[in-house]
């Protein structure tokens, strides 16, 4: 399995990852990932570290049946059913989850942000309310902190809350083309390279 990780302006002020495709049956990251990367782009402030396609697999769950946004090693990780929301056997257990993890150690970023569907909704996890509400606003989605159920083992949780990293959870709807949604993402990451 190979993740990519394609990166503009390694000089640039401020570090900012973006994952796509966390959820291998919420593919629309991907798509906005590589269109942004498609065009000319000049004078960046800040560098963008983008992964296109976390999870190689057609379902929410990778190739193991576990889904990554339960898989992280957090305080409050568990072992659960093997259903979609299944954590893993332990922390960790998957190349995914070790390659963000490995990724997070090495790199200090400034934010992170995560593409998935379909609740209409930025959600955050630590320092993260005032990037919550510029990405509303471009984004036309309304900013909720907590997104209403229990997330054990979450990217949000790991990275967010444990670690401090403002940390931003997007929740497109899933019943516009892409296409439609394109613009706004344009917009987004423009943002995020030259003005957050
Ligand atoms: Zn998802």
């Amino acid at each position: 399995m190979s993740i990519e990780l394609k990166i503009l302006n390694n000089s640039g002020l401020k570090k900012i990852l973006v994952v796509g495709v966390f959820h291998g049956d919420e593919p629309q990251g991907e798509y906005f990932i590589n269109e942004y990367l498609n065009l000319q782009k000049e004078n960046l402030k800040n560098s963008l570290y983008f992964i296109p396609r976390l999870n190689q697999n057609n379902a929410r769950t990778n190739k193991n049946g576990v889904d990554l946004n339960r898989n992280f090693p957090t305080k409050n990780w568990v072992k659960s059913n093997k259903d979609d929301y299944f954590g893993g056997n332990y922390p960790a257990s998957e190349e995914e989850t070790k390659f963000l993890v490995n990724l997070i150690e090495e790199n200090k970023f400034d934010a992170i942000i995560t593409i998935h569907a379909p609740y209409k909704i930025i959600n955050y996890d630590g320092p993260a309310q005032g990037l919550a509400d510029e990405i509303s606003n471009i984004l036309g989605y309304p900013v909720e902190s907590d997104i209403g159920y229990l997330t054990p083992g979450s990217f949000g949780t790991y990275c967010g809350i444990e670690r401090n990293i403002p940390t931003i959870t997007i929740e497109i709807d899933e019943n516009k083309a892409p296409q439609e949604l394109l613009g706004r993402f344009i917009m987004l990451f423009n943002f995020l390279a030259n003005k957050y």
